[in-house]
């Protein structure tokens, strides 16, 4: 990865105009903010540039409006929430380029906070065009990206405006391209992988990735399911893509030339039917599911397996729950694994970075999330970031 500018570098910027794009793509109900998390996430950049005096002009899209002026997706309903976590009044301005944000620079005092309209009531926004990128650079002096989650697509806010105008990556981005760094970029080795979730198709170019770059890829959920099939094993009516069959062995055999161990469950959890605590649940050999019963989970004896690989690596990325750890007891092998992947970062002997909209509800549920090395919020881009392609809006912010 290229080194990219940060806020440390730059100069004074007291009252200099700061375009700063931020993740308030967020979760409402019944015109309410159910959850604040990206509103703090972008608290410390915002905050930093006011406090030293900027001008600042939050850049932000909300929902899919598509190119229109759609009311219900104005970020002017997320407002009062932002003010309400910031401590700060904020001025919001209906436009995201023009006269009317001119006059809003004008009115601003050094330090104040505005929000700019959702930047995809414009069509130019997700088509990157230039004309919308030069008339929304033109009042700004400087440009910041603290969107990681966004840094997958190439739109005039998050691609666009880092090329024409001096860019720095904010304090989230920061964070979150220097734990990526320390996972899969410039890893403390062995590195161990752990790739779950239900299915192999959403997440191929992940595997096909991580085999050539980690020395152990745990493989669990509905995934497995398709490899263990693969490999000749009857996964009853498991949760299973027989078509795959192909694609799941050519990754196992791309991992063993380069040397990358695949861990898959011997031991699972089964049931005839899928509910919580069903009378038929069990626990068998992978060898030993009946076709009228479907693997939900890894077993304890091979969870403990995994614990011990665990033990021998210094770095960890997990994607993807172990099993179907909504319904309970198939949330056992996951919140297991993940508190041995927690205790091993407590005492230093694991960088440990997890990723994934379920992955990240599902250490929660484990009661570990905050004792993991860093945790991505960031669904798409993280996930495009596992299978090792170059984010537009990353690159975009790269020194030269
Ligand atoms: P993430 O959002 O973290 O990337 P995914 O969306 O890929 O994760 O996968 C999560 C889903 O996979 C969960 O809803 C979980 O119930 C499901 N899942 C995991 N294991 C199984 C299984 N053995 N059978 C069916 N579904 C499973
Ligand atoms: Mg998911």
């Amino acid at each position: 990865m290229s080194a990219f500018r940060t806020l440390d570098d730059l100069g004074d910027v007291n009252g200099k105009v700061a375009l700063v794009r931020v993740d308030l793509n967020l979760p409402m109900q019944d015109g309410q903010v159910t959850d604040d998390t990206r509103i703090r996430a972008a608290m410390p950049t915002v905050l930093e540039l006011a406090d030293k005096g900027a001008k600042v002009l939050i850049l932000a899209h909300f929902g899919r409006p598509k190119g229109d002026r759609v009311s219900t997706m104005s970020l002017s309903l997320v407002l009062g929430a932002v003010e309400d976590v910031f401590g700060r009044e904020i001025m919001f301005v209906p436009e995201v380029a023009g006269d009317v944000v001119t006059q809003a620079i004008g009115i601003l005092r050094p330090g104040d906070i505005a929000i700019l309209e959702n930047t995809r009531f414009w069509k130019g926004e997700e088509k990157n065009d230039p004309d919308l990128v030069k008339a929304i650079a033109a009042n700004g002096d400087f440009y910041v990206n603290d969107a990681f989650s966004a840094a997958h697509r190439a739109h005039a806010s998050t691609e666009g405006l880092a090329k024409v105008l001096p860019a720095y990556a904010g304090r989230s981005m920061q964070a979150e391209l220097e734990a990526l760094e320390k996972a899969l970029g410039t890893p403390e080795r062995p590195v161990a992988a752990v790739v779950g979730g239900a299915k192999v198709s959403s997440k191929l170019d992940v595997l096909k990735h991580l085999v050539g770059q980690v020395d152990h890829l745990i493989i669990g959920g509905g995934m497995a399911n398709t490899f263990l099939a693969a490999k000749g094993v009857d996964v009853g009516k498991s949760l299973c893509e027989h078509d795959l069959a192909g694609t799941a062995n050519e990754i196992l055999e791309a991992a063993d030339k380069s040397g990358c161990t695949v861990h898959l469950p011997y031991e699972v959890v089964v049931a005839q039917e899928f509910a919580a605590n069903p009378a038929s649940l069990r626990t068998c050999n992978v060898h030993e599911v009946a076709a009228d019963e479907m693997i939900l989970d890894v077993g304890p004896s091979a969870v403990e397996a995994l614990a011990d690989v665990l033990k021998t690596c210094r770095t960890l990325v997990w994607n993807g729950p172990l099993g179907a750890f909504e319904t309970p007891p198939f949330d056992e092998a996951t919140v297991a694994l993940a508190k041995t992947a927690a205790a091993l970062t407590r005492e230093g002997s694991l960088i440990s970075v997890a990723g994934g909209g379920d992955t990240v509800a599902a250490l929660n549920h484990a009661g570990v999330a905050g004792d993991f090395s860093y945790i991505s919020t960031a669904g798409g881009a993280f996930l495009e970031w596992m299978e090792g392609k170059e984010l537009p809006g990353v690159a975009a912010l790269a020194g030269d």
